[in-house]
C-alpha cells in the first residue's frame, strides 16, 4: 500500500478562495494587523508570508515592526490603540517575544474579538465550551485539511501526540467537537506505540524528527504530521526539513500529510480565514465586546 498524499497547497487555496468570497460580502475590507519585535529572521519570514497572503485575498494588512528594546508598556499601549480601532479586524503579536516581555500578559492584552491566533484565555474557554470564537490557526487549519480531503472524523478514534497549547490541546477540543473519540498522549506516556496503533486518525505535533515509525501506525490509518524539524542544509543552502513521522509510514497508512507542504500552508490560510471570521462577527454584533451583558453571564475583557 502507498498512502494518499494530503497536500496542503490545494486545501489552503480552497480556504483562501472561501475567505476572499466571504470578505467581499462584508461592508468594509477586513484588516489584519501584525506586531513584530526585533529582527529574528524566522519571525520576519513568517510575518512577511502572513502579510502577503492577506494582501493576495484582498484584505488590508499592516505590519508594526518595533525595535527589540520596545518596553512592555509601549507594546501594551499599541495593542490598546489597535483594540479600540474599529478598522482593525484581526490583531496578532508574533511569537517569540524578547525575554524582557511577559508573553502571557501581552497575549491577554489583545482583544478576544480580534485575537486571530486564538490564544486569548477567553477564546480557549469558548473553544472548550463549544461556543463560537476564534480557534488557533494550526489545529483549525488541520480540520479544514481533513474536510477538504473528506477524511472521516466523526466516530473515529483520533490519537494526538503532543499536548502543547498551540497545537495538541486545541486540536483535541476541535476533534471532540466533531465527534471523534480523542486520546491525547505526551512525553510522559509509557509505551507510545500501544496508543498510536489504536488510531484511525493519528495526529503528531511533537518536534522530534521521525518519532513515529511504521510499526507504530495502524494499517489504513490517516496520519497528520504537524512537525517541522530542521535536519540539515541542502546543497543550495536551504534548510532541510523533516516531519515527526517517518516517510516509510507511507507504506502502512491510507493517507499522510507531507512535510513540507502539508499542514504548514493551512496555518497561514486559516489565519486569513480567522481575520474574515473576526470581521464577520464584529459586523453582526456578535463580538464579545458588543454582547449585551446579562447578570451572571457577563464576559470580562
Ligand atoms: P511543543 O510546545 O514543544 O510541544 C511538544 C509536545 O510533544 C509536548 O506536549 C511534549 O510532551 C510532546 N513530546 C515531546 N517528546 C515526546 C515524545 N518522545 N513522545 C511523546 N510526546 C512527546 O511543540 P509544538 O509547538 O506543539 O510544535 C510541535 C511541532 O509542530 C514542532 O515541530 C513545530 O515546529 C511544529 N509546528 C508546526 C506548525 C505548522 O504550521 N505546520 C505549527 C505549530 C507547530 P510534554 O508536554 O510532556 O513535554
Amino acid at each position: 500500500m502507498s498512502a494518499r498524499l494530503l497536500a496542503g497547497p490545494p486545501a489552503a487555496a480552497a480556504l483562501l478562495v472561501e475567505a476572499r468570497r466571504r470578505a467581499a460580502l462584508l461592508g468594509r475590507v477586513p484588516e489584519l494587523h501584525v506586531i513584530r519585535l526585533g529582527d529574528d529572521p524566522a519571525s520576519l519570514s513568517y510575518v512577511t508570508l502572513k502579510n502577503r497572503r492577506a494582501q493576495e485575498v484582498g484584505l488590508g494588512s499592516t505590519v508594526h515592526a518595533l525595535p527589540e528594546a520596545t518596553s512592555q508598556a509601549e507594546l501594551a499601549a499599541l495593542i490598546a490603540r489597535l483594540n479600540a480601532d474599529p478598522a482593525v479586524s484581526g490583531l496578532l503579536v508574533q511569537l517569540p517575544l524578547p525575554g524582557h516581555i511577559d508573553s502571557a500578559v501581552i497575549l491577554e492584552a489583545v482583544s478576544p474579538d480580534k485575537d486571530v491566533d486564538g490564544f486569548h484565555p477567553v477564546n480557549v474557554g469558548r473553544l472548550w465550551s463549544g461556543s463560537p470564537g476564534l480557534s488557533p490557526c494550526t489545529p483549525a487549519g488541520i480540520l479544514a485539511l481533513l474536510e477538504y480531503y473528506q477524511i472521516p472524523v466523526s466516530g473515529q478514534h483520533a490519537v494526538i501526540v503532543g499536548r502543547s497549547t498551540i497545537v495538541g490541546k486545541p486540536l483535541a477540543a476541535l476533534l471532540l467537537g466533531r465527534d471523534a473519540t480523542v486520546t491525547l498522549v505526551h512525553s510522559r506516556t509509557p509505551d507510545l506505540g500501544s496508543f498510536t496503533r489504536q488510531a484511525d486518525l493519528l495526529l503528531v505535533a511533537v518536534g522530534r524528527p521521525h518519532l513515529i515509525s511504521p510499526e507504530m501506525v495502524k494499517p489504513g490509518a490517516a496520519v497528520v504530521d504537524v512537525g517541522i524539524n530542521r535536519v540539515g542544509v541542502s546543497s543550495s543552502g536551504k534548510a532541510k526539513l523533516a516531519g515527526d513521522v517517518h516517510p516509510d509510514v507511507m507504506e502502512v497508512a491510507a493517507a499522510l500529510t507531507p512535510v513540507p507542504g502539508g499542514v504548514g500552508p493551512m496555518t497561514v490560510a486559516q489565519l486569513i480565514m480567522n481575520t474574515v471570521l473576526a470581521a464577520e462577527r464584529m459586523q453582526a454584533g456578535q463580538a464579545i465586546g458588543q454582547t449585551i451583558e446579562q447578570p451572571g453571564t457577563a464576559v470580562q475583557r
